[in-house]
């Protein structure tokens, strides 16, 4: 980050200034500032410096008055500090010479929607600003000494560069540090000075040395992606041109829409009543004995239609309904998100396709058979390997088509942004129930471990959720392995995958060098998957999450191990999560939560092979 000092006043602190290097010197051209630099310094002198960064302040000064400053003082910089609006700025451009930069001021106060509106605009102007500059509001128009809340400046979108001004100090600075968007460079005043335009030189040479060192403290913050959509390196939307209205549209909307009031009551009666939920957690004694540690199952084989895909299809018709479309579309592999999203249309009395590749049909006729009882209309996509990923390509090609009419339930925490946040604040609920359920049960609310199976990874984002960013809580992802890492037939991406896009964002990805997607293969149709979404590969990159690769068979064993000890049938992806106990030691009083996503109806075929 780049330093100005502003309030300058005094020309032998200004060498010394110069001397230092400092990037920018701000003159305060306000006369009823106590800055005020003409009550000291002539243009003459200031023109005089020597230096490329010397920045002039002005509060709603007349036009004339501040192109003949500029000229005599020999500025480099015009910063408009007070309530200078477009036409005031295009029009001192014209008159300014060219290469004479404008700051526009943004003074922050309480209204963030204010201050939205006004970067908006400002923002609008394009060539006629070089740069913005944040200060806290007040009346005096800056050098208060007092910050602002700069968490505001996380939910702007600032294409330039900016200046953060207001109150900065050495105690603050940390802070600073981890602002998503950094600003450009720090502008600092009163906290610098021994009285009104004073500088105190000392304290300024401290204060570079700990400008530009690393953050001290980093705190965690894994749950939400940025703006952009992205969770570190991984996520973003790359999709074709013709979808930027539709994925525009989400991006803009989804926040608001599912934030609401209206829409919460909605979701959150649909999920009590409809559902079924808060779903069991389910402290089970005989894993628990069986390996020395304190298990609790999330039972999400208990919901509607047998898995915790309902929970993200109820969301999306939902959010559908609110922007107004009248056509569900969706991909599916095994039809387990196929039957969520058609269960959720035909109570919402919405049309809905779900595409799905020939193979897939002719390899999962009872949840074929499921989506047609429940009216929808279900299209086989006979291109490349004939599943789920042909599918999604099929889906999205429809929703090309038909971008006006049509919402795009995507099954897991993949697919270009917002999806994969949308599809983990719909599962979230998982985690969010688990905290509750453990405050009650054992008087806390985090555990020391969640485990949950990852395909795309929704279940598994909704499970982890609400600890991510807690640093107690360890989180443990299992992977399907298939025959095992080596044998060219796994389905474990965080162990085989590359950067890559697939499915409109960027993720780890199965390929071959030439960026061909490889086939993966799981005894588990739900974890079939080539890719895994942005949020896990980030937990993986950043080793927030320890990744188990575990093969068919050993998923296999654990569902017969549930199946007879505790008399339930699992799902095979969610038995892939409890395998994760036979594969790490836990200590007798850790407190260990696996997600049970589903229920093993579906499976019974390939249970009953290998009895
Ligand atoms: C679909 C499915 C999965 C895998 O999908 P994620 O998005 O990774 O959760 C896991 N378990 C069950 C029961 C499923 O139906």
């Amino acid at each position: 980050m780049k330093l100005k000092v502003c309030g300058l006043t005094k020309l032998n602190q200004i060498r010394e200034l110069v001397a230092m290097n400092i990037d920018f010197l701000g003159f305060i051209f306000y006369e009823k500032s106590p800055r005020y630099v003409l009550n000291t310094l002539t243009c003459n002198e200031i023109k005089s410096i020597n230096h490329q960064g010397k920045i002039g302040v002005f509060v709603n000064e007349k036009i004339e008055k501040i192109i003949d400053i500029t000229e005599k003082s020999g500025l480099n910089f015009i910063q408009l500090h007070g309530d200078e609006d477009e036409n005031f700025i295009t029009e001192l451009k014209q008159k300014l010479k060219p290469e004479v930069g404008i700051i526009k001021a943004i003074r922050v106060g309480n209204d963030s929607s204010e201050v939205k509106n006004q970067v908006e605009n400002i923002l609008n102007l394009k060539s006629q600003i070089s740069d913005l500059l944040f200060d806290t509001d007040s009346k005096s128009f800056g050098g208060t000494g007092k910050t602002f809340d700069w968490q505001i400046l996380n939910e702007l979108k600032i294409t330039k560069p900016y200046f953060l001004s207001g109150g900065i100090s050495e105690e603050n600075i940390e802070n600073i540090k981890l602002l998503e968007q950094q600003p450009f460079a720090l502008d600092i005043n009163s906290k610098f000075e021994i009285e009104p335009g004073n500088k105190d030189l000392e304290k300024i040479k401290n204060f570079i040395s700990v400008v530009n060192t690393a953050p001290k403290i980093k705190i965690m913050n894994y749950q939400n992606p940025d703006k952009n959509g992205y969770y570190g390196e991984f996520g973003g939307a790359f999709v074709p041109e013709m979808l930027y209205p539709n994925v525009e549209q989400l991006q803009n909307q989804y926040l608001d829409i599912i934030n609401s009031e209206e829409f919460q009551t909605e979701f959150r009666d649909l999920l009590k009543n409809y559902v079924g939920r808060a779903t069991p957690l389910y402290f089970s004694k005989n894993l628990s004995e069986k390996y020395q540690t304190q298990v609790y199952l999330k039972r999400e084989d208990l919901n509607h239609t047998g898995a915790h895909k309902i929970n993200n299809a109820l969301g999306q018709v939902l959010l559908a309904k609110k922007l107004g479309k009248k056509r569900i579309i969706a991909e599916t592999g095994a039809g387990q998100h196929g039957v969520a999203t058609a269960t959720a249309c035909a109570l919402m009395n919405l049309e809905c396709i779900v595409y799905m590749g020939e193979i897939d049909i002719a390899r999962q006729a009872p949840n074929v058979g499921r989506m047609k009882m429940l009216g929808a209309t279900v299209i086989p996509a006979t291109s490349g390997s004939k599943t789920l990923k042909d599918a999604v390509n099929e889906a999205l090609r429809d929703w090309i088509n038909n971008a006006s009419t049509t919402h795009y339930i995507i099954g897991s925490v993949v697919g270009p942004h917002p999806f994969p946040d949308l599809v983990a604040r719909f599962q979230s609920v998982i985690s969010e129930e688990i905290k509750w359920q453990l405050k009650e049960k054992i008087g806390r609310e985090n555990p020391d471990y969640v485990i949950a199976c990852v395909g795309g990874g929704s279940n598994a984002a909704g499970t982890f959720y609400h600890f991510v960013d807690e640093p107690a809580v360890k989180i443990i992802a299992a992977e399907a392995g298939g025959f095992g890492l080596d044998s060219g037939k796994s389905a474990a991406t965080t162990f085989l995958g590359t950067l890559g896009v697939l499915h409109g964002s960027k993720s780890l990805v199965m390929q071959t060098e030439d960026g061909q997607v490889i086939e993966p293969h799981s005894i588990s149709a739900g974890l079939d998957y080539p890719g895994i979404g942005p949020f896990h590969a980030n937990l993986f990159k950043e080793k927030r999450a320890e990744f188990f690769s575990i093969t068919d068979e050993e998923a296999l064993k654990s569902a017969f191990e549930l199946t007879q000890i505790e008399g339930i049938i699992p799902a095979l992806e969610s038995a892939h999560a409890l395998a994760v106990l036979g594969k790490k030691k836990f200590k007798k009083e850790d407190v260990v939560v696996i997600c049970l996503s589903g229920r093993g109806d579906k499976d019974m075929e390939t249970y009953l092979k290998n009895l």
